[in-house]
């Protein structure tokens, strides 16, 4: 047996979806788990890279039309050789590997080389795309025949394959791809062979992303509209009575944040709540990581306050960071829950909360609803006990304001302030996005604190035109309106949702 058949690797040919990150199917991510290489086209969408394990190769094949990163003979021959190394090759293809995706070919090769290989079948953009735009491809009034062609292929040339005749006179919905930029000969081509000039077509570009764009005409106007909307590839194109369906169905587009370019600067590991909330609604997220986390300096003097903490009457936790730095310190010191002894546990506010009830740990003080700052804390403690001689250990971070150091000392309450984790500017994750912002502008900039403004304004990134501002709170407010900024939306309540709910109302 040669070499080559008893090599261990496999290569993973794998249909990575239309756009949207949730259209990966549940084998494609294990795939891209199992990967020591990644393989990853122009159309695959690079978050889901981030399932890859750490130290994962990642290699971008591009490929957008007339510039080939590289030519598909190489790419070829670099899977095969990849795969005969003895690694798992993922080669992720934008939509389904063997829809006009050349996977076929990729298959071939491998199989020639005697190597081992699955195909991973993905949601094609030929059916989600249109079913993103409101137009299911075949439906019982309409069409129970769907043809999905490529576009890609010059209709007036004789060496074309497709019979323009047959298609333009077949029943059912047609389907195309790869053919904006033929559109003009491919509707031509159908009229030419007598299919009716007021059929309805769609275009759908970069379909089931935030930026998708639909456009709307017949056989008849589609190619001057598209010229003049100066729309541009990629898009699937439909014809067919299943288009006047949009009417009714457009959901996608109809949400209430869809075609808003929404900015989150929180640090890369907190933005997920908030990014996908944002998303949910329609916007198209751009994470700008301003800032990132980092363990307190003085970690001894942080562990020695953690060690103590059963001694305190009162733990409070002023952010989800402290939290964190807390219990990643308890852990290490720790082996039992029942540590922290009986110590009450006060939090600022809900996502603080959260925090520490995934700890199945009960939260015995907070502020009033829409008061969680600081200073509704120690309100809080105020209305609720005599603080005389009280113990009380705050976790905090290096920066936060000294409220409540201040407000509790004030009410004769010995306070030990333990300092978890710092803040720091984020200088290599967000450059991006950063191109991104700069490039293409955006609706609106979300800050979660006053740390996020401050080291946003540190990076002397202009704001786009137009681009309105979002705070979480009147702490956050305050340092916007610092800077000489206006601050257009506040959230009522102070939290990830209060925002979420503010900036939905906005933009109502
Ligand atoms: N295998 C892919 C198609 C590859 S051919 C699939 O199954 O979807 C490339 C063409 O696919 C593009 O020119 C465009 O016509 C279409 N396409 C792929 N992803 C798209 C998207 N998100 N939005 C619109 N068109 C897309």
């Amino acid at each position: 047996m040669s070499s080559k058949t008893t090599s261990p690797g496999i290569c993973y040919l794998v249909g990575a979806g239309p756009g949207d990150p949730g259209l990966l199917t549940l084998k494609g991510k294990e795939c891209i788990e199992a990967a020591d290489v990644l393989v990853y086209d122009y159309l695959c969408n690079p978050e889901h890279l981030r399932y890859a394990k750490p130290g994962t190769e990642r290699i971008y094949v591009g490929k957008k039309a007339g510039d080939h990163t590289l030519p598909q003979e190489e790419i070829n021959k670099l899977i095969v050789k990849l795969t005969q190394e003895g690694k798992t090759v993922t080669r992720l293809k934008g939509g389904d590997p063997v829809l006009f995706g050349r996977g076929a070919e990729e298959a071939a090769e491998l199989h020639e080389a005697g190597v081992k290989f699955e195909i991973v079948p993905g949601i094609t953009s030929a059916i989600a795309g249109p079913a993103y735009a409101g137009i299911p491809v075949t439906h019982r009034s309409h069409a129970s025949m769907l043809t999905i062609f490529t576009g890609h292929e010059d209709p007036t040339k004789s060496e074309t394959s497709l019979d323009y005749a047959k298609l333009a006179q077949a029943d059912g919905t047609k389907v195309f791809l790869m053919g904006v930029e033929r559109i003009d000969a491919i509707t031509g081509e159908f009229l030419k062979h007598g299919a009716k000039p007021e059929t309805p077509v769609a275009l759908v570009r970069w379909a089931t992303h935030g930026c998708q764009q639909t456009l709307v005409g017949t056989l008849a106007d589609i190619a001057a509209k598209v010229k003049a909307a100066g729309f541009k590839a990629p898009a699937v194109a439909v014809i067919g009575d299943v288009v006047t369906e949009r009417d009714q169905l457009n959901w996608f587009e109809d949400r209430p944040l869809f075609g808003k370019k929404i900015v989150v600067t929180r640090t890369r590991q907190q933005a997920g709540v908030l990014s996908k909330k944002l998303a949910q609604l329609g916007a198209e997220v751009i994470e700008l990581p301003t800032i990132r986390i980092e363990p307190a300096a003085d970690q001894l003097e942080f562990g020695q306050l953690v060690q103590d903490c059963h001694t305190y009457d009162w733990i409070v936790f002023t952010s989800p960071n402290g939290v964190d730095a807390f219990f990643t310190m308890f852990d290490k010191l720790y082996n039992d829950a029942r540590s922290i002894g009986g110590a009450r546990i006060a939090c600022v506010g809900p996502g603080t909360a959260e925090k520490v009830k995934a700890r199945h740990l009960a939260v015995d003080l907070m502020p009033d609803k829409g008061n969680y700052v600081a200073e509704g804390l120690v309100k809080a403690f105020d209305q609720h006990q005599n603080m005389e001689n009280v113990n009380v250990l705050w976790v905090r971070g290096a920066e936060t304001r000294e409220v409540i150091a201040n407000g509790l000392t004030g009410m004769g309450a010995i306070v030990d302030e333990a300092i978890g984790y710092r803040t720091v500017a984020e200088t290599e994750d967000n450059l991006e996005a950063l191109a991104v912002l700069k490039n293409e502008g955006a609706d609106m900039i979300t800050f979660t604190s006053a740390s996020t403004v401050e080291h946003f304004l540190n990076l002397k990134v202009p704001l786009p035109a137009g681009c309105k501002i979002a705070s979480i709170g009147p702490i956050t407010s305050a340092a916007i309106k610092e800077h000489g900024l206006k601050v257009d939306v506040e959230a009522k309540e102070n939290s990830i949702p209060g925002l979420v709910a503010a900036v939905e109302k906005f933009w109502k």
